[in-house]
């Protein structure tokens, strides 16, 4: 029997019947394990979220775009937002049909335009430039801008992507180019689109920027529809009790304002969120396993198979993720002390957590890296030619499906 030292999913019953030892002795180690349950759970929190009939969510697959994922959020009702060709490519493999999907394309090339307009995807431009090349491309058709009001949020300074520092959208002192662009085209637009940041904690700046882009609205005819972007933050510090987005207020708030709007406006629009984190973040667990623990000039070290290029977040943006120990043996868990965990990159920059404070770790225990599921596998890569591993689902029956094998040694001669 193992021995967990589990904060966090010792209380929600991540794991429920499974054992993340047998998962790794089947499936390998680092091993992304996700739970049904919990992501078809976060899906309806996002449905439920308003009471306005026309609300749709538009579920941002780049946080993470496994096929059966994409399928369950499907089954649940979301539709899809789309950032490439090869989203697109997917979210139809997943079943998603074009009514069903908005290409968002930033700085894309002709082809890239055309793949969407083909299939009859609606494509939200985020430059004049590129609302020239839509109309080139598409003159009658109907088209979305993606507009930035000023308001920007984010964790991160490299995930803020409204306001005035920002490579994003359209600068709203640009509407009458705009206006010109779409008469000379014929082009009728039929939506409009921001997405100010990702990870917002606290309903406030995210309704400053709703309110912000339906001022906006309100001076164009004929809108089918409005979306108002991702960014909805969960809780990446749970062991330390950080508390949930409160949803119930921000919904009853949003609510109020899009009843208010499409009295006004004189339609019965349609709006849309786009959120992804908050769909798929803590949905897994990432294990991994420890090989090595050292010390160097007085640091601590806990060495581990998970390098960035399996989670890059810790390096790109600084990430906590909260971080557990689950051992085969009976040695109990020590007192804790503060270790850096580490993958094995060669970059000094391969570093998990920093002077986290953990039970004393031992070769060959297991960690739990948690709320790994959204820009987790998704942002992996096979630098220093590493494969990257499998995808597992914990099914709400109880049995455990691979819905994504580990990279072969094959896979990285694929392209030569
Ligand atoms: C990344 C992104 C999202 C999703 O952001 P989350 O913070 O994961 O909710 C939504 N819309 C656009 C345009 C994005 O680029």
């Amino acid at each position: 029997m193992s021995h967990l030292w589990s904060p966090v999913t010792g209380k929600n019953r991540f794991f429920d019947a499974a054992e993340p030892f047998e998962l790794i002795s089947e499936f390998g180690s680092p091993l992304y394990v996700y739970n049904e349950s919990i992501f078809r759970a976060r899906c309806r929190e996002m449905r439920n979220l308003v009471s306005y009939p026309r609300f749709f969510v538009n579920y941002s697959v780049k946080a993470n775009s496994n096929l059966t994922l994409l399928r369950i959020a499907r089954e649940e009702g979301l539709l899809a937002d789309a950032m490439s060709p090869g989203e697109i490519f997917v979210e139809e493999a997943a079943g998603y049909t074009s009514d069903e999907i908005l290409y968002i394309s930033n700085n894309v090339s002709e082809a890239e335009m055309r793949y969407a307009i083909d299939r009859g995807i609606m494509v939200s431009v985020d430059s004049l430039s590129q609302l020239e090349m839509f109309g080139r491309l598409c003159p009658g058709g109907k088209v979305c801008v993606r507009v930035n009001t000023g308001v920007g949020a984010g964790h991160h300074a490299k995930v803020i992507t409204g306001g005035k520092k920002t490579k994003f959208a359209v600068d709203p002192s640009l509407f009458d180019d705009m206006r010109e662009i779409l008469r000379s085209h014929r082009l009728s637009l039929a939506g409009l689109n921001q997405h100010i940041g990702s990870l917002f904690m606290e309903p406030g700046k995210y309704l400053e920027g709703v309110s912000a882009l339906l001022a906006l609205a309100h001076t164009f005819e004929d809108l089918e529809f409005i979306d108002f972007g991702g960014g909805f933050g969960i809780p990446y510090e749970k062991a330390a009790g950080q508390p949930r987005l409160d949803l119930a207020d921000l919904g009853s708030k949003l609510d109020a304002i899009l009843h208010d709007f499409a009295r006004t406006y004189g339609k019965s629009i349609a709006f849309k969120v786009e959120p992804g984190r908050y769909i798929a973040a803590e949905s897994c667990v990432l294990l991994g396993t420890v090989h090595a623990v050292k010390e160097n000039y007085g640091h601590r070290y806990v060495g581990t198979d998970v390098g960035f290029n399996v989670l890059a977040r810790p390096m790109i943006y600084d990430s906590h993720h909260d971080i557990e120990l689950y051992r085969a043996s009976d040695t109990p868990f020590s007192d804790l002390y503060p270790v850096t965990v580490v993958g094995n990159i060669c970059e000094s920059g391969d570093i998990l957590a920093k002077d986290r404070v953990l039970p004393q770790a031992q070769e060959g225990d297991i960690i739990g890296i948690l709320d790994a599921g959204a820009y987790g596998y998704s942002m992996s890569s096979n630098y220093n030619n590493r494969l990257r591993p499998a995808e597992v689902l914990l099914r709400e029956d109880g049995t455990v499906k691979l819905i994504r094998r580990r990279d072969t040694l094959d896979d990285l001669l694929r392209n030569f």
